[in-house]
């Protein structure tokens, strides 16, 4: 379960951005730099000095001299200061007494060094923050896109990462709590486009807060409606298999555009319907899906009815494809084609159907069934370009084509499963 959320400052909380790039603007324009606002949005995260020194650079080709740097520095921050006061961004304020209701901790980590934010942040956001829970630029030696600050900010929390996640609104940011092993929203609050968040890889993509607001109470819905009974379930479909598939599920859907939210919700509930039975479970999944009152708030009667059908395909077959992009995002997180678990599950079947085979015969057995669906032209189709599982499948055409290869690893598999019988 989540316990901290680490919020960026600017253009996260506050709508300080368009304030920052016509700043900005002015004060490159003086010096004749090419220095769009759009550049500004790309630059973001990184502290003012680095900004001019890079841009410096890049027109000159050499460093410039530090006192200059920190002097068009302060013309910037002073331009800054003239376009008055900033607001919270809209939806914030709801997502932070969202989080408060469910007793998760917002925390600040920003490169900004003003001595009145904290202030500033408690005149805005009442009783959202303290200051223990607060990294700035005097915290740090880097800032981002170094992992330093958010690295800072999760070693002060005390908590295991998978309980932290970052929400973020620039690219720059995104590469840092991503390099801090952090799960990283990001909330597109300015100009940029979804691919500019998608390269840097952030785990989910929305357009407002408002959406953030909704993955809020859907996690914590999921998180204690749906969950536990994984912990009831074989070790196949636990809490760390719906993990995978949940993590997985978010690459695809920001690889193909499609709603993080609802890829991760599908996720979610895809083997709730171990609950009933384990032949038909992919059906009660649906169903719960579908009977869900609580989702009801959240998606519209199409997006449910796209996500109970995605969880009921999530075991497509080769001859059935998946009905929509979400079937096939979450059939394929859900696939495992790594050599090991495939080979030691053929194996495993072999013996389970077939105990009057010799060890000889386990092989080519299985042998046969590798040549038949995973070689080159066999039967199995990937219905999404995922890396992982087109990985996994190249891997295992190698030893596939390596008949001695593969013999030997059956024997093993044959060995270790009869050993324990
Ligand atoms: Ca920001």
């Amino acid at each position: 379960m989540i316990q901290s959320v680490f919020f960026d400052m600017d253009g996260t909380l506050f709508d300080s951005m368009p304030h920052h790039a016509q700043a900005w603007e002015e004060v490159m324009k003086r010096y004749q730099f090419d220095f769009t606002a759009k550049d500004v949005y790309l630059q973001e995260g990184r502290t003012g000095p680095d900004v001019i020194t890079e841009c410096y650079k890049r027109k000159y080709g050499v460093a410039p001299d530090k006192d200059w740097v920190w002097s068009l520095y302060k013309e910037k921050t002073e331009a800054f200061a003239h376009r008055g006061e900033t607001y919270p961004i809209e939806g914030v304020a709801e997502v932070l007494q969202e989080l408060q209701r469910q007793g998760i901790s917002a925390w600040v980590v920003t490169g900004s060094a003003q001595d009145t934010l904290f202030a500033h942040l408690d005149h805005c956001f009442p009783g959202s923050f303290v200051r223990e829970r607060m990294i700035t630029a005097y915290d740090v030696e880097h800032g981002k896109p170094d992992p330093e600050p958010y690295l800072k900010a999760w070693e002060r929390s005390g908590l295991r990462k998978e309980e932290c996640i970052v929400v973020e609104n620039a690219p720059l940011g995104v590469v840092s709590a991503k390099a801090a092993g952090l799960f990283t929203v990001a909330v597109n609050t300015g100009i940029l486009e979804r691919k500019d968040f998608q390269s840097v890889g952030a785990d989910l993509i929305l357009d407002n807060m408002e959406q953030l607001l909704v993955f809020f109470r859907v996690m914590a819905h999921i998180g204690k409606n749906v969950f536990p009974y994984y912990s009831t379930f074989d070790k196949g479909h636990n809490m760390e298999h719906v993990r995978k598939v949940i993590d997985e599920s978010l690459v695809l859907a920001r690889q193909y555009d499609a709603d993080g939210i609802m890829a991760y919700t599908i996720a979610a509930y895809h083997d709730l319907g171990l609950r009933v039975n384990r032949a038909e479970h992919h059906l009660y999944s649906g169903a719960y899906i579908r009977e869900d009152d609580a989702l009801r708030q959240w998606f519209t009667p199409e997006q449910i009815e796209i996500m109970a059908q995605a969880a009921e395909d999530h075991r497509a077959s080769a001859k059935s494809e998946p009905r929509s992009i979400y079937g096939k995002i979450v059939a394929e997180a859900d696939r495992d084609i790594s050599p090991e678990t495939i080979l030691c599950r053929t194996i495993q079947y072999g013996l389970k159907n077939y105990p009057e085979l010799s060890a000889e015969e386990h092989f080519e057995r299985a042998y046969e069934h590798m040549l038949n669906k995973y070689a080159e032209g066999g039967y199995i189709r990937l219905w999404l370009h995922s890396k992982r599982n087109e990985e996994g499948l190249r891997h295992l055409r190698e030893i596939i084509a390596d008949r001695e290869l593969l013999r030997s690893i059956c024997l093993r598999y044959y060995a270790e499963e009869t050993a324990s019988r």
